[in-house]
């Protein structure tokens, strides 16, 4: 299906680092943008959209999210998450598989890049699983996916790596292979012991049992590890100032060590967290103390990481309403990520809106080598968001495309929510409206697999 050729008028474009005002932009039919300037005057034929001064954005790149296909479809799946996705602003995602079957083989991811197609809304990039029951067929998973995932920690649907020669083994036979490592970094022994130590309320105090010092051993264990084996290393939903420091420090070092952290460590903190009802803001690492909350603003505000990950992980209500130890870790908020990172500016004054939504955009698919994505240039994939910057909402979580039809921020009032989304020059959005099918591909190496088609 070919895009309709429109003219985009009068509107504030967000290139991926910068604003530019009163800016027209033009899209072509084969879906890319074609032209960036102004006074541009309609051609025959073409569409025109006015913008009337509204943010025209590049669609946001999510580069961590679960959506649970194949295997736990009961609580996401690539069309409702993707639906969630479109609703948020987002247009690609790096997709990790957390429950089996793990992408341990190029069989089963190639399977999966290919069984996607026709039901992801968005285009995708799904990871690849280096665990240790994967390292005699790691070299397939190479010119599949953009990295592949290690689990250091325990978390949903993995145990962690048990120790630190097996730690060594996955990132030398990564390195070996070329491939690079996005990694949850939490130390199990530090978690074991806050776990052995904790009383009375402590014991149901997420951040108590999976402390700060946790994520930041972990993370300078794997900075160490990855220098001696040279292995590229990324460090996923970084949560703690201190582990962001870590990585910046690393890589302004000039070790290929980068990191994301996710919109929650931003917004919220750990007595508010405490605080909610039905372990919503239950999730893996831990939400940390308010002075962490800032320090990873002030890193992400300087550009200091490589941006943000929603880690969408979306469970069913009945089971975060458990008591504590028995409710699962994650939440859904793919479905408000461009809000949520526009309240992120509005509340830190040393944070601006750019620095915010580069975060989502430009920064992610550098990092992750999707160049055709997360900016508005010529020759780039004609991924638009529409949105109004002053219209403000109250989030309503029965509305959110996403399967599980809650949410930690129900009730919150944000702005600039996704009026219309356009993928690959094609209209898929349009918020209030019934979704258009389904027109996701592969991007990035995965879209090998669709030339093999
Ligand atoms: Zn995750």
């Amino acid at each position: 299906m070919e895009a309709q050729p429109t003219l985009f008028r009068g509107g504030r474009l967000f290139d991926g680092r910068q604003f530019l005002d009163a800016t027209d932009l033009r899209i072509g039919l084969a879906g890319t943008i074609t032209q960036i300037g102004s006074g541009l005057e309609a051609e025959t034929g073409e569409a025109v959209v006015e913008m009337e001064g509204r943010w025209l954005l590049p669609g946001l790149v999510d580069c961590h999210v679960h959506f649970r296909e194949p295997g736990l479809v009961r609580k996401e799946g690539y069309l409702t998450g993707s639906a969630g996705a479109l609703h948020g602003g987002v247009t690609t995602v790096c997709e990790i598989q957390n429950n089996p079957p793990l992408m341990e083989t190029g069989a089963l991811l190639r399977q999966k890049i290919a069984d996607l197609r026709g039901i992801s809304r968005v285009d995708y990039a799904p990871y690849g699983s280096l665990t240790e029951a994967a390292l005699p067929t790691l070299h397939e998973l190479k010119g599949l996916c953009p990295a592949v995932k290690c689990f250091l920690g325990c978390s949903t649907g993995a145990g962690g790596v048990k120790d630190e020669a097996t730690m060594r083994a996955l990132f030398q036979r990564a390195a070996e292979v070329g491939i690079k490592i996005v990694a949850h970094c939490e130390d199990n022994q530090i978690m074991d012991a806050a776990a052995a130590a904790a009383q009375g309320e402590q014991a149901s105090r997420h951040d108590f049992l999976r402390p700060v010092e946790a994520e930041v051993q972990s993370i300078r264990d794997a900075i160490r590890v990855a220098g001696e084996v040279g292995a590229v290393l990324h460090v996923f939903h970084i949560s703690t100032a201190e582990g962001g420091r870590l990585v910046a420090e690393a890589r302004a070092a000039g070790q290929p060590v980068t990191g994301t952290t996710a919109p929650h460590y931003l917004i919220a903190d750990a007595e508010e967290a405490a605080a909610m009802h039905e372990n919503r803001f239950k999730v893996n690492p831990s939400i940390k103390s308010a002075d962490n909350r800032e320090g990873l603003r002030q890193l992400v505000a300087q550009g200091l990481l490589e941006g943000v990950g929603t880690d969408h992980a979306p469970h069913p209500l009945e089971e975060k309403a458990r008591p504590y130890a028995k409710a699962p870790s994650g939440f859904p908020s793919i479905d408000l990520l461009l809000p949520l990172m526009v309240a992120v500016a509005d509340d830190c004054d040393a944070m601006s809106i750019e620095a915010a939504v580069a975060s989502v955009t430009q920064l992610p698919a550098d990092e992750f080598g999707l160049t055709q994505k997360g900016r508005l240039a010529i020759g780039a994939d004609a991924d638009l968001v529409l949105a109004d910057p002053e219209a403000r909402f109250v989030v309503d979580e029965s509305t959110l495309p996403s399967k599980s039809k809650w949410s930690p921020y129900h009730g919150r009032e944000l702005r600039a929510r996704p009026e219309r989304v356009w993928l690959r020059g094609r209209m898929v959005h349009e918020h209030g409206k019934e979704p258009a099918a389904p027109q996701g591909q592969p991007v990035g190496p995965a879209a090998s697999v669709l030339a093999e088609v």
